[in-house]
């Protein structure tokens, strides 16, 4: 994903060289395509449930080959992930696992008695939850959404503070949702929700057309990052774009607040299952090119030290990525989603960094 983090909250954070090689450690589990809102942008493109997604045994089978990998860390998406019935005992079979949870969710189906479960058996400690904006019209017009859904989500997300779970709000960046993302960081300074993450568009699925092409988001951006930097109760910013620490608007922030460049992780420390077993690199990398394996059949450690694609990702340079750039050593030559959606090739520069626009001018 290509995230930044408005941290509100203080927590951990690492400052590893998000470079250097390391092994598996956390994947993100899409566990189904279905979902009750048809948001304009989306980057599995979900909607329905699709041939071949897991049943409960096969699920529970993935549950014991993450334990089997030592992985201890997953994030759960979808789609919307309650909307399996049987969501809740695979979280039940990942905790008697040692496998922690954390859920991003569009946060409609989390009724009282999910949570409350959820808590008492401590399923889980973190959500994320899908809030584009602070506007009702908008945001159920926005997602596709029955009226009132603004008002559930909202108790909702007062719900899962109440009960203590870790509080992230999502925002798809996009031109509609700009303007209103201040008042966001308002509403969450205001009810004491820890971060307000921005998912900037990656050229993939519905998400693809988000903004014209070439359109320079992070400068976008920099209002935003001022309201933030404005408000008292800031801690900092991590990014996970590998070129944000050479972009203008970026730098300037640093001037005024911690930030944290975290990097592209996939291939580095995380793998993606999609809702039918099969593992890529990165959770916007969902199709046939990026497909290194199958969760039914493979082994995640096996996967994840053996493909080109994830070696590819952690030696860009051996691999001729970037080769030109002095930044290359410290950014990895960019995001292969991106690279991807412009040329069709895995091996391609990134088009959308702002050294590489420099470069080719
Ligand atoms: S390839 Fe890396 S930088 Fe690009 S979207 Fe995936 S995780 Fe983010
Ligand atoms: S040109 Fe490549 S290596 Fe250099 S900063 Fe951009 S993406 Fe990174």
């Amino acid at each position: 994903m290509l995230d930044i983090k408005l941290k509100l909250k203080a927590g951990h954070t690492s400052e590893r060289q998000w470079m250097e090689s390391s092994r598996l450690k956390t994947l993100f589990w899409n566990v189904t395509y279905d979902c009750n809102y048809r948001c304009p942008v989306c980057f599995t493109d979900s909607g329905e449930t699709q041939p071949g997604e897991l049943t409960t045994e096969e699920a529970f089978r993935t549950v014991k080959r993450i334990h089997e990998a030592g992985v201890h860390d997953v994030i759960i998406s979808g789609g919307e992930p309650f909307i399996r019935k049987d969501m809740t005992a695979i979280l039940e079979k990942m905790a008697k696992s040692g496998i922690r949870a954390r859920i991003a969710s569009n946060g409609s189906l989390l009724t009282e008695n999910i949570l409350s479960r959820l808590r008492n058996a401590t399923l889980t400690d973190s959500f994320q939850i899908s809030l584009d904006t602070v506007r009702p019209d908008f945001y159920e017009k926005f997602h596709n959404a029955p009226a009132g859904s603004f008002l559930d989500v909202m108790d909702t997300l007062g719900r899962i503070k109440e009960y203590g779970f870790h509080t992230t709000v999502s925002v798809r960046v996009m031109p509609e949702t700009l303007a209103g993302i201040p008042k966001l960081i308002d509403t969450a300074v205001e009810l004491g929700w820890s971060t307000v993450t921005l998912h900037i568009p990656v050229p993939t699925r519905r998400f693809r057309d988000a903004f014209p092409s070439g359109t320079d988001i992070i400068s976008l951006l920099r209002p935003v990052f001022e309201h933030f930097c404005d408000c008292s109760r800031t801690w900092l910013v991590e990014t996970y774009i590998p070129w944000a620490q050479y972009h203008p608007v970026i730098k300037k922030l640093a001037e005024r607040i911690r930030v944290v460049n975290r990097g592209c992780r996939a291939g580095r420390d995380r793998l993606t299952i999609n809702p039918t077993g099969m593992i890529s690199p990165c959770v916007c990398l969902d199709v046939q090119e990026a497909y290194i394996g199958n969760v039914k059949h493979d082994n995640l450690q096996d996967v994840f030290k053996n493909s080109r694609l994830c070696n590819l990702m952690r030696h860009p340079l051996d691999y001729g990525i970037c080769a030109d750039c002095p930044n290359a050593g410290k950014c990895g030559g960019g995001c292969r989603v991106s690279a991807f959606a412009t040329s069709g090739r895995m091996d391609a520069v990134d088009q959308s960094c702002p050294v590489r626009r420099r470069m080719d001018r």
